[in-house]
């Protein structure tokens, strides 16, 4: 049997190193919130997937689904032969997400695709080319995901030319020194100085930015954004599929807000590991699009459909909302405890929503300056002492902390402790 050392030389000569690698762990086996690897060592995995077992590993619900929809078929494609769980899960991602008036639901495979689908419905609908992002913002690794991104190294760098008529303006994030004012200060000048409302088809926002820093957006701002549309037409397009499935402590982030998006995307905890994306909007910005001009090979599999909808069940069942909320506040409650110690002083932020929750380390409280090294030096030590952590963040040194929701909470406070050793030990190391 291959160590995890010994796959990773393999790997390296086998897969390009453009593909990231958060940690060297091989993994072997899975169950609930632990992983175990090809070296035989238990971890506990506040990574999820990045967001996407909110369910655990291998939940037998999940498994179970599966394994039935195996007997039946695997694959037919929903525009030769298409099959009840499509339909059944658009029904209930249509009553569920929130979206202005009666919406409709198409299935795509991943998360990047569900934002190229909602760029194409939008401008279908408004005929219109234009799409607004935000800075930090991540919407994947395609061509328009590329171009919407708000992160130059490592997302775009030498991938250019990208699409036009993208545009891309200041997102309201307090802590790095932008107001909800600047925002929408950002975006007048845009309107005024190099596209008028009526060019732009779409808004695109995450409601907590994921790979950014887990930055939330303040519900004025979301007001605003709103307020904005509905006087130029332009549609709000919400992008959910970091934030949703329960992880915020609501089944979609933007319930927070009270505010109804015209098309939401959804892909990562919507099938719990299985490739699934969904793009949900309304009715008549959906069918917007010829017959035809929608659509893919294995958008909307069988198996994934199966796998969602054992997802939504489990969500219900289980009151996964109000475990994102319980495992939250005690990652939030350690992690507040952890900033106060002054011998640390190195936790510039701790914040979060239901179970995503981040903390942003800097090399000292009072500069407030970005300490990405001690963000890799805590990586690689919580590694070592058994918890998968991950980072994100626009300078690299945020901790997101992205627990399945199944997870018990002595687990959490496990890994917390984890969290807590390996802090102090990369502050020492560095110091
Ligand atoms: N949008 C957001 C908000 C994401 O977090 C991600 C994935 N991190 C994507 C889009 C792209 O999803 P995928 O990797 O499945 O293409």
């Amino acid at each position: 049997m291959a160590t995890s050392a010994e796959l990773h030389v393999r790997r390296q000569a086998a897969v390009p190193r453009g593909i990231g690698h958060a940690t060297q762990i091989y993994a072997k086996r899975a169950k609930n919130a632990e992983i175990w690897s090809e070296d035989g060592k238990r971890y506990i995995d506040f990574g999820a997937g990045i967001a996407v077992v909110n369910t655990g590993h291998q939940h037998p619900r999940i498994v179970e689904a599966i394994e039935e929809q195996l007997k039946s078929f695997s694959h037919v494609c929903f525009q030769v032969t298409p099959h009840e769980s499509y339909v059944s899960l658009a029904e209930r991602l249509n009553a569920l997400a929130p979206v202005a008036g009666p919406a409709k639901t198409m299935l795509a495979s991943t998360g990047a695709e569900a934002v190229e689908n909602a760029v194409k419905v939008a401008r279908a609908f408004t005929g219109r080319a234009g799409v607004v992002s935000f800075a930090g913002a991540f919407h994947g690794r395609t061509h328009m995901g590329m171009a919407l991104t708000g992160k130059a190294v490592p997302y775009k760098k030498g991938f250019g030319p990208f699409p036009s008529d993208i545009y891309n303006v200041a997102f309201p994030n307090a802590y790095h020194g932008t107001s909800v004012a600047d925002s929408l200060k950002a975006l007048k000048s845009l309107f005024k100085h190099q596209a008028d409302p009526s060019s732009i088809a779409a808004i695109i926002i995450e409601p907590v930015q994921g790979e950014g820093g887990f930055n939330i957006v303040p519900t004025e701002f979301f007001a605003a954004l709103r307020k904005l549309c509905d006087e130029t037409g332009i549609l709000l397009i919400a992008d959910e599929i970091q934030t949703g499935f329960a992880r915020t402590g609501k089944l979609f982030a933007l319930e927070h807000s009270g505010i109804k998006a015209d098309v939401v995307t959804l892909a990562k905890g919507l099938a719990g590991g299985l490739p699934l994306s969904a793009i949900v909007g309304r009715a008549d910005v959906m069918d917007a699009s010829n017959p035809g001009g929608l659509g893919g090979t294995y958008a909307g599999n069988p198996i994934a459909c199966a796998a969602a909808h054992a997802v939504l069940d489990i969500i219900a069942d289980e009151d996964l909302t109000g475990r994102a909320n319980a495992i939250g506040k005690i990652i939030m409650e350690r992690s507040r405890k952890l900033a106060e110690r002054s011998n640390l002083n190195c936790i510039g932020d701790v914040r979060g929503l239901g179970a995503m929750c981040a903390v942003e380390l800097v090399k000292d409280t009072k500069s407030g300056e970005p300490a990405p090294e001690l963000t890799g030096e805590l990586l690689k030590t919580a590694n070592e002492k058994g918890l998968i952590l991950l980072s994100c963040g626009t300078y690299g040194n945020v901790i997101r902390f992205l627990p399945p929701l199944t997870a018990s909470d002595d687990l959490i406070r496990e890994g917390m402790d984890v969290f807590e050793a390996s802090l102090t030990e990369a502050v020492s190391k560095l110091k």
